[in-house]
């Protein structure tokens, strides 16, 4: 069989053109031919084509439901209203940012009508109406909403200024975006959708993209969102083809459009001509003839021309993806993000609950190693159930988030690794925390792990004996540098390459704006990866990476040339990299590696590195 070479035009995260940066997120006027047909061109964060009705998410009037509530409800319904007139803001405080790349007086037209659309979300009228309707007719927050916007939409309506009556339907946007939060607080998911609909809207998060069902939802696109934050990792390992950034769909699109997302391109195109659409969908048949001849690699180990062994791991977002991760030959887990526990819900998750979830996973990897990391949420990472937690902060990704916020909240913590010690009963599970800087970090979670397994222990609870290996992600640059003493108090590495880049190069990796230079072949990066590396090699631990990087073919005969034997990532990923193991010659790649690490400048390292990819 043929094997792979790097996509040249793999477009996440390998620049089209040779340098240090990645292609921006072009804020395109859009393309229109007679026929009605537009092109807009975006991140493309999730590779394949989809070709189907447009589902506007965020468009049209919501069903609004009108319900008496109790004189106790009343506290808890202004809280929910003032938290969806909190997102609101941030939402439009998000498209105001976007709006600035658009080009002419689009940006200004845009500009203007959101500042009033902030402005009235800030209003004291507005709000104060919907509270006091809330407080004082005792109905529902939503039905509050809908009766104040009305009036007010009303009173616009009837004035003889042109410009003036206009605002009412200002006024009717506003109204429906923060109905549109309140309902999205009740997590609706894209079940009742037609399968094949391509989702449309100004932003998908994380949490919108565990609840689509890739049976259902075809793919989608999306105004806001950079290619390695959370949303694009979860699209790429549900194979959902997707563009992010694309600013200009804003208004452009409607449900029932058709919509074709050609997500390794980076382009959304609405209404495509009969040509158009044949050839993307020759594009697509010959895609999925290829992921087919990839799959026959399935039960072939990874070794390299020179038969150097390689393992092939696969991360995961949310348990139903495991049988894809079988499917495509993993050898393990080797991250299990459990964020998926706390998504779309207002509890927090039982030990039982956590216990059965795990379970579930462990054996479905008879034998094979699965690496369950603890609670990884923050910054870009929030889920409702655990917002009581976090005060608003000037800087989320430097705040209270992952191991910090577990050792705050012990029983939090407790509980996730007592569910763990019980799911290792069951098989082989490894215990991996995010976000570590400082080794007490490290040696106070033993402390908490062995007491857990105590506790259980007394109550008879069978776990693993020994306790499973407790192990540390290097994704902070203080953790990189002080590896060689992490690698005293873990028993294993994981490279974090998506956080460590973005906290190496203060580039936040959730946003579009910046995405261009978001760069894991920055030397910094690269000096960091090679540091931890060899503090692993020469402690004798195991050290994988489990960034973007690892299911990347542009970056695998570097990973490999650094040392690494272990590589984790989305299972969509994992047939491609091993074809590319299978061409590669490891003496050649560790002295490409080598010549590369002598660098100082992105550009030349990315040169160095296409041109020995290009070659082999
Ligand atoms: C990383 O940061 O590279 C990583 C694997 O963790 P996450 O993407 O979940 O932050
Ligand atoms: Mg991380």
């Amino acid at each position: 069989m043929k094997t792979e070479k790097p996509a040249k035009k793999a477009k996440r995260a390998a620049p089209k053109t040779r340098g240090a940066e990645k292609p921006r997120a072009k804020a395109k006027a859009p393309v229109a031919d007679p026929r009605g047909q537009s092109v807009f061109e975006g991140l493309g964060v999730s590779p394949g084509i989809a070709i189907g009705q447009a589902h506007q998410r965020d468009g049209g009037d919501v069903q609004v439901i009108e319900r008496q509530i109790a004189k106790s409800e009343v506290e808890s319904e202004l809280e929910r209203f003032q938290g969806a007139v909190a997102q609101s803001l941030r939402q439009v405080a998000k498209l105001k940012t976007k709006a600035k790349t658009f080009h002419g007086t689009a940006a200004e037209e845009l500009g203007f009508l959101l500042d009033a659309h902030t402005h009235m979300l800030e209003s004291r009228s507005l709000v104060g109406g919907i509270r006091q309707r809330i407080q004082a007719r005792l109905c529902n927050a939503e039905a509050a909403v809908m009766a104040e916007i009305g009036v007010i939409a009303r009173n616009f309506a009837e004035m003889d200024d042109a410009y003036l009556r206009s605002r009412g339907q200002e006024v009717r946007e506003v109204g429906l975006r923060i109905v549109r939060n309140l309902a999205k607080a009740t997590f609706s998911g894209f079940d009742h959708l037609e399968p094949g609909s391509i989702v449309i809207a100004e932003e998908i998060t994380p949490a919108d993209t565990a609840l689509m069902n890739p049976r259902i939802v075809g793919g989608f696109a999306c105004a806001i969102g950079g290619a390695e934050g959370h949303t694009a990792i979860m699209a790429r390992s549900l194979g959902l083809p997707a563009v992010l950034g694309v600013g200009a769909l804003i208004g452009a699109v409607h449900s029932g459009d058709t919509v074709i997302v050609d997500g390794s391109n980076g382009v959304v195109v609405i209404n495509p001509s009969a040509a158009c659409r044949s050839d993307y969908e020759r594009r697509r048949k010959a895609m999925e003839r290829e992921t087919q001849a990839l799959g026959r690699l399935r039960n072939v180990a990874p070794v390299t021309r020179d038969g150097i062994r390689v393992t092939l791991q696969a991360n995961l977002e949310l348990p139903r993806e495991v049988g894809q991760a079988v499917a495509a030959g993993a050898e393990g887990i080797g991250l299990l993000r459990t964020e998926f526990l706390f998504m779309n819900r207002d509890d927090l998750p039982s030990e039982d609950e956590q216990t059965a979830a795990l379970t579930e996973i462990v054996e479905a990897m008879p034998g094979r190693p699965v690496t369950v990391r603890t609670l990884d949420i923050g910054g870009e990472k929030l889920t409702s159930s655990l917002g009581a937690h976090f005060a608003e902060t000037s800087n989320p990704a430097l705040g209270l988030r992952a191991i910090r916020l577990s050792l705050k909240e012990p029983k939090l913590l407790e509980t996730q690794l007592a569910a763990m010690l019980r799911a290792s009963a069951k098989g082989n599970l490894r215990i991996l925390l995010p976000m570590i800087s400082t080794v007490s970090e490290v040696k106070e979670v033993r402390k908490i792990l062995a007491n857990v397994a105590a506790r259980l222990k007394r109550r008879g609870v069978r776990i693993a004996d020994p306790l499973p290996p407790l192990g540390v992600m290097i994704e902070i640059p203080g953790a990189a540098l002080t590896a060689d003493a992490l690698a005293k108090v873990a028993d294993f590495f994981a490279i974090g390459s998506n956080d460590l880049t973005m906290y190496t190069l203060a580039i936040d990796r959730g946003e579009e704006s910046v995405a261009h230079l978001y760069n894991p072949l920055h030397p910094s990066v690269l000096r960091l990866m090679q540091f931890a590396v060899q503090a692993a090699l020469r402690a004798r631990i195991p050290i994988s990476i489990c960034g973007e990087i690892a299911g990347d073919v542009r970056f695998t005969a570097l990973n490999l040339g650094l040392g690494v034997r272990e590589l984790s990532m989305g299972a969509n990923a994992l047939p491609r990299i091993k074809s590319r193991i299978l061409n590669l010659d490891m003496q050649a790649a560790t002295q490409r590696a080598d010549m590369i690490m002598d660098q100082y400048d992105a550009g030349r390292i990315a040169a160095l590195l296409d041109d020995f990819n290009d070659a082999s």
